[in-house]
């Protein structure tokens, strides 16, 4: 009996060739708005510290309760000690703030933008757009507190989605207050939930005691009925909340950028305040996040550095390919042809046509040849499916005269030259 082949781990991915046309696309679209925007690239470890998580993130959420890879740093009975274990990252806004500290960045120049992308990894349920290992492209705008920073952020991943080529992307956005009003407002929703424990799902019925604005973010049924009785958020916010929410909305208002308030919008993790946003696509079904972001006024503090307002956005690069899938022309997701094919027309003439071929890219042609000789007919067949635009036909007349026959595929005109002038023939009728 043969053994079964190794298969990848569920939840994670390979990525085939064909597949990165749209990947290139959105990373492209995000590096150019970067820079129209200011945002320096950032690059952290794929490993941290647990501690950076359990502290940042916040204990009592999702990633860290149940969603963190991790493994001891030390071996043996020191492998016990919990202190001292390192994670894959699950999210990229902890990795910054230490990098941002660490550099003693806020010393040089407080207020600084920062982008980022790569892998995350979190031991979540695989489904749909939903992976253990997956990307994220982010920012984070370290050390400013106006309310213009915040739509910069959202103004900026619009702006990468559409460069992207999406179009039909919605904005949600909420404002969950800040620490001072969020305790008042917090057992306002207890008051109203206490009531109505039993309609709510096992896990929600915990968030009661625990994390009340948690069961905001519930996706069960049941819950979402409660939610729905619930006062909006943006109606028990302090002043300061309300003003700083007003000028976002006026400077997204200002841009004519299509937003929707939605008062029950709670992000899943602990350290956001005041500003809280989605953006989402139909093309993902019922978790239709493509990109979240928000306010996280808390977190430099908490992870040890000075009081440091700051807003970020984090895109889910998986989930945003399948919403550009669905909006976009098939036939763009096929690669592009290559230059020229190399078509060996007699079996002693390989090793010459391989100088060729190195020697076409020396000169910057893309340019490939059958190693498996196989006959001229099936090589032609295969210039074809390389949606290659030349073909250089070379069999033992071209060798004994020390030529080449030039094809042009698309016109199917075809032509001698020299042997050391096929790559300048067909760069001239390239540029042509
Ligand atoms: P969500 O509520 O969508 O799970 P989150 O609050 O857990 O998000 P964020 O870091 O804010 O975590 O996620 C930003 C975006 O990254 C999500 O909207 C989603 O598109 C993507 N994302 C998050 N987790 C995963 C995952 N396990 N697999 C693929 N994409 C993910
Ligand atoms: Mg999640």
């Amino acid at each position: 009996m043969t053994e079964k082949a190794i298969q990848s781990l569920a939840g994670t991915e390979d990525r085939l060739p064909p597949q990165w046309t749209l990947w290139h696309r959105l990373h492209r679209a995000a590096r150019n708005q970067f820079e129209l925007h200011g945002y320096g690239e950032l690059s952290t470890p794929i490993i941290e510290d647990a501690r950076l998580f359990i502290k940042g993130t916040g204990e009592d959420t999702e990633i860290v309760e149940k969603q963190m890879y991790s493994i001891s740093s030390s071996e043996g009975e020191e492998a016990n000690n919990t202190d001292e274990r390192i994670t894959l990252r699950p999210e990229g806004t902890p990795p910054a703030v230490r990098a941002y500290l660490e550099a003693d960045l806020h010393k040089k120049q407080k207020f600084q933008k920062f982008w980022y992308a790569g892998p995350m990894f979190r031991r979540e349920r695989p489904q749909k757009g939903r992976l253990r290992q997956f990307h994220q492209i982010g920012v984070e705008a370290i050390g400013g507190s106006s309310p213009l920073v915040d739509a910069e952020t959202i103004l900026l991943a619009d702006a990468i989605y559409k460069e992207a080529g999406l179009s039909s992307c919605a904005i949600n956005v909420n404002s969950i207050g800040c620490p001072e009003c969020r305790p008042k407002y917090r057992q306002i929703l207890k008051d109203e939930l206490a009531g109505r424990a039993d309609e709510l799902c096992p896990d929600c019925e915990k968030r009661l005691d625990r994390n009340v604005l948690r069961i905001l973010d519930c996706k069960e049924k049941d819950c979402r009925e409660v939610v729905d009785d619930l006062p909006p958020i943006p109606g028990l916010i302090c002043d300061e909340c309300t003003t700083h929410y007003q000028i976002l909305k006026d400077a997204l208002s200002a841009q004519s950028i299509a937003y929707v308030e939605d008062p029950l919008l709670v992000r899943g993790l602990d350290y956001y305040t005041r500003t809280v946003y989605e953006i989402k696509h139909k093309a993902l079904g019922a978790r239709d996040t493509i990109c979240g972001g928000g306010r996280y006024d808390g977190l430099v503090s908490q992870l040890g550095g000075p009081e440091t307002p700051c807003v970020g956005f984090a895109m889910g690069v998986e989930a945003t390919l399948i919403a550009m899938e669905a909006e976009s022309d098939k036939s763009v997701s096929q690669p592009n042809g290559i230059d020229v094919y190399v078509v060996c027309f007699d079996d002693s003439a390989r090793a010459k046509c391989f100088e060729q071929v190195e020697a076409l890219r020396s000169e910057g042609l893309s340019a490939d040849m059958d190693y498996e000789e196989r006959s001229s007919k099936a090589q032609m067949r295969m210039a074809d499916k390389t949606n290659a635009d030349f073909c250089l036909l070379i069999g033992e007349l071209e060798l004994e005269k020390n030529e080449v026959t030039i094809k042009d595929m698309k016109k199917g005109e075809q032509w001698t030259a020299d042997w050391d002038a096929a790559g300048e023939e067909i760069s001239s009728v390239i540029k042509a």
